[in-house]
């Protein structure tokens, strides 16, 4: 088979995928709640032929042959879930979930794995191989990883290997962005209390003032990067949230301070670490205050094999045209809990551009971001290609 036998299935297909899509935007769920997302994934799989079994709750995986599943080629990734942000834009399909939006465009995801599914059954007797479908719950923050959950319980037994995409604004329309290695960073949050004591604001000398402390420490933390590392860098940290609840004349007693790290590299991750322990019982002896540290790990690196990637690359030079691929801007600072899934077995993540020309398209998580629809048969003919490139070894 070849990836233009496809296209005449997929052209045909095309309008009802996009009203799929605007039905999951108009119902968007957040992560391990995405029940009715999962209901409507599950009846279309059902509708042709699969048998999908629940996986981390609201998840769903599929095999186009279950008989061939314990030498299982290639498996493909989509995430399900929403945002926890308002929809402010007017589209006739804007989120009906009050506080709730798929501003990340995995709704746009879902869909195109969807359609894979489709095409792919289509054609399941000139496919004789297997093809592994995981819809996964819960990618977003704090709530997430779903992939961990899915690898846990045994989504990628009998998986060769694993892929999956995101649409992404921040590149031109058109473009596929891939590289081999680190694709997108370990992601750690950073949860910092400070206790000194508070007092008069007139007073100062009777108080360990934490404010102070705090400011230094917040200036201090820059230079884990500045200092800390080469002129090459390779990290980021930035703290976001900075509490002393204090007034204008009163010192308060402890100040909160929270950030995140963003590396792509453990030698470089045990370093930032490092510094970060050092100057914060710096500024504990220079300000007399005690420091409640904490260094929460989030995602793992996300790591592209180097085969994987190559693949990719050759896929996007059938969907999009050899110019348009490239690894421009990556490694990305973002978290990605594909990362589970490329840590189980050989993977690889990749981007369709989806800046449109001479606009300045919403990023994602941005209030009035919206999936682009023609996107949907770049993201099919993608995992289409992969499928070929895969199966046939
Ligand atoms: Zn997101
Ligand atoms: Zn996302």
């Amino acid at each position: 088979m070849r990836l233009a036998d496809f296209d005449p299935d997929l052209a045909a297909l095309a309008p009802a995928l996009a009203d799929v899509r605007h039905d999951l935007h108009q119902h968007p769920e957040l992560g391990f709640e995405e029940v009715r997302t999962q209901a409507r994934v599950r009846t279309w799989l059902e509708e042709r032929g699969y048998t999908p079994r629940d996986s981390a709750g609201t998840g769903l995986v599929a095999d186009l042959h279950p008989s061939l599943a314990d030498d299982t080629p290639v498996a493909l990734r989509a995430d399900m879930d929403a945002l926890p942000i308002h929809e402010r834009t007017p589209l006739p399909y804007r989120s009906v979930n009050d506080g709730r939006a798929h501003k990340c465009g995995h709704d746009g995801h879902t869909t195109i794995l969807m359609g894979v599914a489709d095409l792919l059954a289509r054609r399941r007797e000139q496919l004789p191989f297997n093809v592994r479908l995981l819809f996964q719950p819960a990618e977003e923050g704090v709530r997430g990883g779903g992939a961990r959950v899915m690898v846990a319980q045994d989504a990628l037994q009998g998986v060769r290997e694993v892929y999956g995409l995101h649409s992404w604004p921040g590149y031109p329309k058109g473009e596929v962005r891939v590289r081999p290695g680190a694709m997108m960073a370990q992601v750690y949050t950073l949860r910092l209390t400070l206790t000194g004591k508070g007092g008069h604001g007139s007073q100062p000398q009777l108080t360990r003032d934490p404010v102070v402390a705090g400011a230094h420490l917040v200036t201090a933390l820059q230079t884990v990067v500045s200092r800390g590392l080469g002129y090459e860098g390779g990290a980021v940290v930035t703290v976001g949230r900075f509490i002393a609840d204090g007034s204008h004349n009163v010192i308060p007693d402890k100040v909160y301070l929270e950030g995140t790290l963003r590396t792509f590299d453990p030698a470089v991750t045990e370093r930032v670490l490092e510094r970060i322990r050092t100057i914060v019982a710096g500024a504990e002896a220079m300000f007399s205050v005690q420091a409640d540290l904490q260094l929460e790990p989030g995602y793992p690196v996300l790591m592209n094999d180097a085969g994987c990637a190559e693949a990719v690359r050759r896929a996007a030079a059938q969907v999009v045209g050899e110019a348009q691929v490239s690894g421009a801007g990556l490694p990305m600072a973002g978290g990605e809990d594909f990362a589970y899934f490329a840590q189980a077995v050989p993977g690889a993540y990749f981007f369709l551009g989806a800046k449109r020309p001479g606009e300045d398209t919403p990023v994602c998580h941005h209030p009035d971001f919206d999936f682009d629809d023609e996107l949907i048969p770049v993201g099919i003919r993608m995992f289409l290609a992969l499928v070929l490139d895969r199966g046939k070894r």
